[in-house]
């Protein structure tokens, strides 16, 4: 990929500058009370991210049920973002609701656990295989929480990531390969200690930099998704995560698999579907059906050496949890998705419209022309303005296609079918239905249809 999409500038700044004018006019109370920002808010928004969406300035939420959302000018859309994916399983799942409201009437927050406690430990444990867990707020506290554990087990200061990874707003993670130099992840604001100090980057798929990379036993643990979905979407190649899994276990490096996008693959992640062995594992966003919670959890070695670890320290902080972490409200939401939500045949639906969707669209991609293809990890799906199968950070980074991507995004909104900014990912949940799936490949036929005019 060379970033064009295949497509001329000129093509894409037309469907840009229309649709851009088409949704200003279809959005008159949106702009009268957005427009140039809401009072009161750094950015005009509660959170600078929302100005990342390609829309001239975002419109308001007036509802949203299942996979529709509905806003202040009346549009009823097709939700493929779901929240980037907080909101996986739908919006307000009706068994989260009713924790919600159950609980809404015997306080929420009061630093001590409940009978949901109870069966959020047997469900974890059950469900995801590893014996120890602990409750977070985010995925990315999880994740930063998990790490200073592995630091405090090995003893060992250095992390290893894999190029093109995000794990939220964890700053070790902050780094990228860029012409074989580790670097600060462009953009990073405000960071003043080197972060490649102590992180190694190597390219995902890449076994003999990353044997290289833990050979002299300095790394405390990898981190890294399943597959990497916060590029464009990376597979692992056949043989890679056994490969990971026996170099980490080499070195006595720790093996921490991030969960919380690819928890669209089954009921027990990417994980349990392919039988990985992690130390540690995280999951965020989803996992409580919308309301902000995280689970992490570790092996009986790792307990037995933070254990230790803890009896050779003094008593005083440890570094980990907030005071909002495992709260009665993320409890009682939590257990409501583990057991009710969460569930075979709600995957059973996700995982047949997906790979609908994923049909449909390559249809479109092929039947068109155009240099591009789709990527699934099961209700996971992704278009790629570039010919794949990508096999590393390096490659994912040079197939984003920015502002062809945003014109298809606004394209797509303006047709009622919203999708992720950031990247072209779609998710099917539990309530998304075969008419959503089938409008968005409409509407997806459509847009190709008007780019493939300007077709390089
Ligand atoms: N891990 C992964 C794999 C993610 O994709 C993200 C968010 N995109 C995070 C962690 C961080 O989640 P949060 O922003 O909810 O902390």
């Amino acid at each position: 990929g060379d970033g064009s999409g295949g497509i001329s500038t000129a093509t894409i700044h037309a469907l840009m500058v229309a649709e851009r004018t088409r949704y200003a006019a279809t959005h008159p109370d949106a702009a009268a009370r957005v427009g140039t920002g809401v009072p009161g808010f750094y950015q005009g928004v509660p959170m600078h991210w929302m100005r990342d969406w390609p829309m001239p300035f975002p419109f308001l939420v007036a509802n949203a049920q299942g996979a529709t959302l509905t806003d202040t000018d009346g549009h009823v859309l097709a939700d493929f973002c779901l929240g980037d994916t907080g909101s996986m399983f739908g919006h307000s799942p009706e068994p989260v609701r009713d924790a919600i409201i159950a609980q809404a009437g015997r306080g929420l927050t009061y630093m001590l656990p409940t009978d949901d406690a109870i069966a959020v430990g047997r469900l974890l444990t059950e469900r995801f295989g590893l014996p120890h867990w602990q409750v977070a707020t985010t995925a990315t506290d999880a994740n930063r929480f998990a790490l200073r554990v592995a630091r405090a087990v090995t003893g060992r200061g250095k992390i290893l990531v894999f190029n093109g990874c995000y794990h939220g707003t964890v700053d070790e993670t902050f780094v990228r390969l860029i012409d074989g130099a580790t670097v600060h992840r462009p953009g990073l604001l405000g960071q003043y200690t080197d972060l490649t100090a102590q992180t190694r980057v190597v390219e995902f798929n890449d076994i003999p930099a990353l044997e290289a990379a833990l050979s002299d036993g300095q790394v405390a643990c990898v981190i890294t998704e399943p597959v990497l979905t916060n590029c464009c979407m990376v597979l692992p190649d056949p043989g890679f995560h056994a490969a990971l899994r026996r170099l980490t276990r080499q070195s006595g490096t720790l093996l921490l698999i991030d969960e919380t996008h690819t928890i669209s693959t089954g009921p027990g992640g990417y994980t349990t579907a392919y039988g990985l062995e992690p130390d540690m594992f995280v999951l965020g966003k989803p996992v409580a059906g919308g309301v902000p919670a995280s689970i992490w959890g570790f092996s009986d070695d790792v307990a037995l050496r933070l254990d230790s670890v803890r009896a050779r320290t003094p008593a005083g902080h440890s570094g980990m949890g907030t005071t909002l972490s495992a709260n009665a409200l993320a409890l009682a939401c939590m257990r409501a998705t583990l057991e009710q939500v969460m569930a075979p045949e709600a995957y059973a639906h996700m995982e047949r419209l997906s790979a609908r969707l994923e049909a449909g669209l390559s249809q479109v991609i092929t039947s068109i022309g155009l240099p591009w293809h789709v990527v699934r990890v099961g209700a996971r799906v992704e278009f790629i303005c570039a010919p794949g199968p990508l096999r590393n950070g390096t490659q994912a980074e040079a197939a984003h296609a920015g502002p062809l991507e945003q014109a298809i995004h606004l394209a797509l909104l303006n047709r009622g079918i919203l999708i992720a900014p950031f990247h072209n990912m779609m998710l099917v949940c539990p309530l998304t239905t075969q008419a959503q799936v089938d409008a968005l490949i409409a509407a997806f036929a459509d847009v190709a249809g008007i780019l493939a005019q300007g077709k390089l």
